[in-house]
């Protein structure tokens, strides 16, 4: 990351009464960097309020839940709003409302289709992660804590698929290798962030491998809401199924489209060296080169067709 900003320095110094927020459905980047946050500006004597939607548990250890603002947002009247691992506006869901009449607002993010919407934007496309941007701002003026360094350990793991996506950089390592200098339990946060399941989680898989096809490099899994419901796993139980459905000899792209609880399709991509964002970002969604998403009006049949296509155009030219 290039020198520290001292504008977006001086925001955050006169910021008393800041409200951060994440991305709609928090992934653990989200979480990670609102509260690796969030712990950060409170030490150093910020008011300081979460605006984050429900999460997997898989994520309760990170410190700092208490400061999730569970109360009506129209009471919020924050002097600074920061926006953290979202993309775009209106991927702060009901926290808009409150990043519209907040007049100082810092959006900090890695994703390629950022659409800088802040009035100071800190957005590093080559960043593993959020929570590798976040320790990049916060080691100008904090110290950092136990607490901050697993949050953002947590963050850099969940992002970086521990290490492994080609997101992560010699930069990424040095901070990995910073954080676990503190009291870190990095083998715990490994093993719960990527291998261990639930039971809900494991029934939703089995359920999504019954179903899953293969064909010309892509592999997909389509569910709807009532295979999703009545495998007894809610929606926070499906983060692990599209890459797992990656790591399958031949294939070069994974899609898994689902229906929402509000009867929307979502369409989760990820690939080996198919550029997915592009696709993602022509049906208004967005992402990163390797891992996207996007949402859609039609079932999710017909969402299916339509991705499956454009895959195909792009991962032929790519063979
Ligand atoms: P997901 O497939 O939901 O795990 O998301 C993969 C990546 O694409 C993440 O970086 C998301 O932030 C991004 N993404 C997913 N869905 C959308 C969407 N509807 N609009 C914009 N970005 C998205
Ligand atoms: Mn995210
Ligand atoms: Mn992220």
């Amino acid at each position: 990351m290039e020198s520290y900003d001292i504008e977006l320095q001086e925001a955050i110094k006169n910021g008393n009464n800041i409200c951060i927020a994440g991305h709609i459905n928090p992934d653990g980047d989200a979480v990670s960097s609102a509260l690796g946050l969030a712990l950060c500006l409170k030490m150093i004597g910020k008011d300081v309020t979460v605006l984050l939607e429900d999460y997997s548990h898989k994520f309760y250890y990170i410190k700092g839940r208490e400061m999730i603002y569970k109360g009506d947002y129209d009471k919020l009247e924050p002097d600074l709003f920061i926006a953290v691992d979202c993309g775009s506006k209106d991927r702060l869901g009901d926290a808009q409302s409150v990043f519209d009449r907040t007049e100082n607002t810092i959006n900090i993010d890695h994703h390629i289709s950022n659409t800088e919407y802040a009035k100071y934007n800190v957005v590093y496309p080559n960043a593993s992660s959020t929570s590798e941007v976040v320790f990049e701002i916060i080691r100008n003026f904090s110290v950092i804590t136990d607490e901050i360094a697993s949050a953002l350990y947590t963050g850099i793991v969940s992002d970086t698929g521990g290490f492994k996506h080609n997101c992560t950089s010699p930069r990424t390592h040095e901070i990995a290798s910073v954080l676990i200098g503190f009291e870190v339990p990095y083998s715990e946060i490994q093993n719960k962030i990527l291998y261990s399941k639930s039971r809900e989680e494991l029934n939703i898989f089995i359920k999504a491998l019954n179903k899953l096809k293969i064909e010309n490099g892509i592999s997909r899994v389509i569910l709807t809401k009532k295979e999703i419901l009545e495998s007894g796993a809610t929606y926070k139980d499906l983060d692990g199924i599209v890459s797992f459905i990656l790591n399958i000899d031949d294939v070069d792209a994974a899609v898994f489209v689902y229906e929402k609880e509000n009867g929307k399709t979502k369409v989760s991509m990820r690939s080996i060296s198919t550029d997915v964002s592009g696709i993602a970002i022509k049906f208004g969604g967005g992402g990163h080169k390797l891992a996207a998403g996007a949402d859609f009006d039609c079932t999710v049949e017909e969402a299916e067709k339509i991705i499956v296509k454009e895959l195909e155009d792009v991962v032929s030219e790519g063979a």
